[in-house]
């Protein structure tokens, strides 16, 4: 039964066959043409040769089947299609057809029964058109959208499923298996909220999540889950909204990641940060612990030196201090003693001294009487004196004038000694004191026929020499000198006063005398300053002299701030010299 009646319809429209057979001609999109009963072309169109590559005069004639793939023939695929069209009048197919050069397209493919008026079958109209693109583009879709699927599916890392509106999970796939443990058959159709802990379920958390996707399309969270065993795990999630064309929500798109084992990572990595700063900061602490230590040490031990210095000083301090005392209490007792001694020296020296003027005295007073009356007697108030008694008076007068001047001596001494004598020390014109004791050693002298030279600066620089002194303490120095010489120088010798001018590197006047007299032995040039030393005489044997004029003048010339020194050659002659201060 024919069900597509347009071809009788067209058959009835008074159109000429021409106009419709330039229609054919000039569609080029399809291939339109005709086939007799038994499949073979009858007619062929541009559109025809453009789709399947053959010119009409290779083609009419030939049994369509050329253009079906061998195994499509083989299989008896055309003869079933051409059979088909002629039982329901028309068949539809789309498959792969083969050009005149061998390749294939994918080809929509309508074949027609034609019927005529007897509605005895005359044939088949056929319209073929290339699919290929269209199929290529719908195949490449497909094929994406399939990859897609596997993709999801296999992905093991992400959970990614499909929610519906209401929030029941739609799909799963093996990502989804692995991070929530439930297999694909045990959660599809339930509602995604298990996957939240019971306190987020309480607060309307997954609902509130979906909400917000509906209404920005996209919700991110990371949180807690929980797995189908009721463990927990830390996830990122985030949810799309899924909008058809219209715009209408067609579900939710959940991904989920399990972040678990980052957030442990990060955790770890977090603790052991904080742990090395913490043990950076424990070794820094540490080192400078150990510094401030090692500094504190090292001061301690300078203190320790310090402290030490200051101990040794301290008791270097207190031993100089305990010697110092010492030193001083030494002193202290010397001069205690000193004075002590001294008071007693003082004392004895001025008991000695009253001793011995008291003796003097004492002495004087008979003496002055022995002269007296031998003087009265030698001067024969008496009676009669003979030759020989007047010579033992003057025996007896001598020896007494001797004793008077050696007590006179001895008390002179004795109080050079006990510092009882005073010097009345000024400028003195040397020559004076020389000449007066030249003259009252002359007569003494001339009796000997001994010479006497005075050389003696008059004037010096300008002015008479002048030497620091007391007057007649150097008078009497010089007459002791001078008597020396003239006694200790035989008859006929020399004696020579000299006045050195040129004060020494003390700034001294020497004061030389010098005599051609005996001389005096070396070992006993000292010993003549010493009382009562007398060279090559005795005590026992009286004669003249006492032994105490050196003695004195030494202790005079140095109480005047000089001195007085001796150089002789025995049998040669002496040269005393005697020192004092200039006067400036
Ligand atoms: P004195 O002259 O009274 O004996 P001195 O003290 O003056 O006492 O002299 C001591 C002694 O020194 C003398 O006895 C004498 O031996 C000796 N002496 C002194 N002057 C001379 C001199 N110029 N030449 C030799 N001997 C001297």
């Amino acid at each position: 039964m024919p069900t597509n009646g347009t071809p009788s319809a067209a058959s009835h429209l008074p159109v000429p066959d021409r106009f419709y057979q330039l229609l054919v001609e000039s569609i080029q999109d399809y291939a339109i043409f005709a086939l007799d009963r038994s499949g073979h072309i009858l007619t062929w169109s541009a559109g025809a040769a453009r789709l399947k590559g053959y010119a009409r005069t290779e083609i009419i004639g030939r049994h369509f089947s050329a253009f079906y793939p061998p195994e499509d023939v083989a299989a008896g695929k055309s003869a079933r299609e051409l059979e088909e069209a002629a039982r329901t009048g028309r068949m539809e197919d789309q498959g792969w057809r083969v050009r005149q050069d061998g390749t294939r397209f994918w080809a929509s493919v309508v074949i027609t029964a034609l019927y005529d008026e007897l509605g005895t079958l005359v044939g088949f109209a056929k319209v073929t058109r290339d699919l290929t693109q269209q199929r290529s583009e719908t195949e490449a879709l497909r094929e994406s959208e399939a990859r897609f699927r596997l993709l999801v599916e296999t992905v093991q890392d992400y959970a990614i499923f499909l929610l519906d509106p209401e929030g029941n999970v739609a799909t799963w796939n093996a990502g989804a298996e692995r991070i929530k443990g439930y297999r694909a058959e045990e959660i599809i159709g339930r509602h995604f909220s298990v996957f939240y802990p019971e306190e987020r379920i309480a607060e309307g958390f997954p609902q509130h999540e979906l909400e917000v996707a509906a209404h920005k399309g996209r919700f991110e969270d990371e949180g807690w889950r929980i797995r189908k065993d009721g463990s927990r795990f830390w996830a990122n999630v985030i949810i799309t909204a899924l909008r058809d064309e219209s715009g209408a929500l067609v579900g939710f798109a959940k991904v989920t990641r399990d972040l678990t084992e980052r957030r442990a990572a990060e955790e770890q990595a977090r603790n052991l940060a904080a742990e090395q700063a913490a043990r950076a900061e424990a070794e820094r602490r540490g080192e400078e612990l150990a510094l401030l230590s090692e500094q504190l040490e090292e001061q301690a031990i300078e203190l320790e030196q310090q402290r030490e210095e200051a101990q040794t000083l301290s008791e270097e301090l207190e031993q100089a201090n305990d010697q110092l005392q010492r030193a001083l209490a030494e002193a202290n007792d010397a001069r205690q003693s000193a004075e002590a001694e001294a008071a007693r020296a003082a004392e004895a020296s001025r008991a000695k001294s009253d001793f011995l003027a008291t003796m003097s005295h004492e002495l004087r007073t008979p003496l002055n009487a022995i002269a007296g009356y031998t003087q009265l007697l030698d001067m024969e108030l008496r009676g009669p004196v003979t030759p020989a008694q007047h010579e033992d008076l003057e025996r007896i007068l001598r020896s007494q004038a001797h004793l008077t001047t050696l007590i006179n001596e001895v008390l002179s001494y004795a109080r050079l000694e006990s510092g009882a004598i005073t010097y009345s020390v000024r400028p003195t014109l040397l020559t004076t004191a020389a000449t007066n004791a030249a003259a009252l050693v002359e007569p003494q002298r001339v009796a000997k026929n001994i010479t006497l030279e005075m050389r003696e600066p008059e004037v010096v620089e300008g002015s008479p020499f002048h030497v620091l002194a007391d007057q007649d303490k150097l008078q009497q120095i010089l007459i002791n000198l001078l008597s020396n010489a003239v006694k200790f120088t035989p008859q006929g010798g020399q004696i020579t006063l000299e006045l050195q001018t040129e004060p020494d590197r003390r700034g001294m006047a020497q004061i030389r005398v010098s005599d051609t007299g005996i001389g005096i032995p070396a070992d006993k040039l000292q010993a003549i300053f010493e009382p009562f030393v007398q060279v090559g005489r005795s005590l026992n044997s009286p004669g003249e002299g006492t032994g105490l004029g050196l003695a004195i003048s030494r202790d005079l010339a140095r109480g005047m701030g000089g001195d007085l020194t001796v150089e002789s050659a025995e049998g040669k002659g002496s040269v005393f010299t005697l020192t004092l201060p200039r006067a400036v």
